[in-house]
């Protein structure tokens, strides 16, 4: 449980597992380790046989939470959901306390965001420090940056502490008025569908490789990387979204075989392993790093695109 909410989405739990392996193949955690209790279906079988959420610990720290399992999974597991509820129940109480001691100073960088726009987006680390990509995401989305980023709440979020409700409402604050929030880490989209049901919610990558000028400037010898978290929480739409940019500009991305998008964080050289290409194109500003770090190719943000 977290917060009072439970993250799973409706689908199935763990019990379903039939023991398949099709996630353990996608899994980053699988690609890196190659032990099969540092993935998801080493924990639900742990679970089918009693484990309790301690005795998973190092596992679920494993977990990039990058939702790669989930569209493979034939059982329809959310294991996303069964991986945040895992990490909710073991939440360190020293984590927790300072945790809400940080989000109730009230003089920590949480001013309301105090738009109107119809279009708020709630841009990563690397893009809010970099004025110059995060204006231009803007005025190709037509939208405004959320005065609050909420990168506490997100951190949170990810490791299963829970967020006071007081934190939650001023960051909620702003967002309520929007008519879409569009963010550039796509794990918002989950506690957004719980906090603001009904809100549409979008990717940025998407949002911007949806536009015919941003288009027009991927190049057939790019690295495009799509941001994981979003694509696989809407797979089989996505899919097809991106295979329309392939078809048009005939780029490489970061997907496997399957289809699967493949985190760059800590994975950017095996991503480039075999590829021909002379620039990376991120859709989240915080990959940028990792591939700078593993090439010395040009990196830029699919923001950049438009004026190429
Ligand atoms: S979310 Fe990603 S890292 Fe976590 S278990 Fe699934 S595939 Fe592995
Ligand atoms: S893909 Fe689903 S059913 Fe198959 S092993 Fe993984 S969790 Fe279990």
């Amino acid at each position: 449980m977290f917060g009072g909410e439970k993250h799973s989405t409706g689908r199935k739990d763990h019990a379903e597992c039939s023991g398949c392996s099709l996630c353990l193949l996608v899994c980053p955690a699988w690609r890196s380790a190659h032990d099969p209790r540092m993935t998801p279906e080493g924990r639900a079988k742990a679970l089918q046989h009693g484990a309790t959420a301690a005795d998973l610990a190092g596992s679920l720290e494993s977990c990039v939470l990058c939702g790669a399992c989930e569209p493979v999974c034939p059982e329809n597991i959310d294991l996303v959901g069964m991986t945040l509820d895992l990490r909710a129940r073991i939440a360190d109480t020293e984590a927790v306390e300072a945790t809400n001691r940080r989000m109730a100073e009230p003089d920590t960088p949480h001013a309301p965001a105090g738009t109107a726009s119809d279009t708020v987006l709630i841009p990563g680390r690397a893009l809010s420090a970099d004025a110059d990509a995060l204006r231009r995401a803007l005025q190709l989305i037509e939208g405004t940056a959320c005065g609050d980023e909420g990168a506490d709440i997100l951190a949170a979020f990810a490791a299963g502490v829970p967020i006071p409700p007081a934190r939650r409402e001023r960051f909620l604050k702003g967002l309520r008025r929007a008519r879409t929030i569009v963010v550039e880490d796509g794990l918002w989209l989950r506690p957004l569908a719980q906090w603001l049901p009904g809100m549409r919610v979008a990717g940025l990558g998407e949002a911007l490789s949806n536009l015919p000028s941003v288009r027009a400037g991927v190049r057939k010898s790019d690295l495009y990387v799509i941001e994981p978290r979003a694509y696989h929480a809407d797979y089989e739409r996505l899919v097809k979204h991106y295979d329309r940019l392939r078809a048009d500009r005939d780029c490489a991305f970061n997907l496997d075989l399957q289809r699967i998008a493949i985190p760059a964080a800590g994975q950017a050289e095996w991503i480039l392993k075999g590829l021909e290409v002379d620039r990376i194109v991120v859709e989240r500003l915080d990959d940028a790093a990792a591939f700078a770090g593993a090439c010395a190719l040009p990196v830029v943000h699919v923001a950049q695109l438009a004026d190429h």
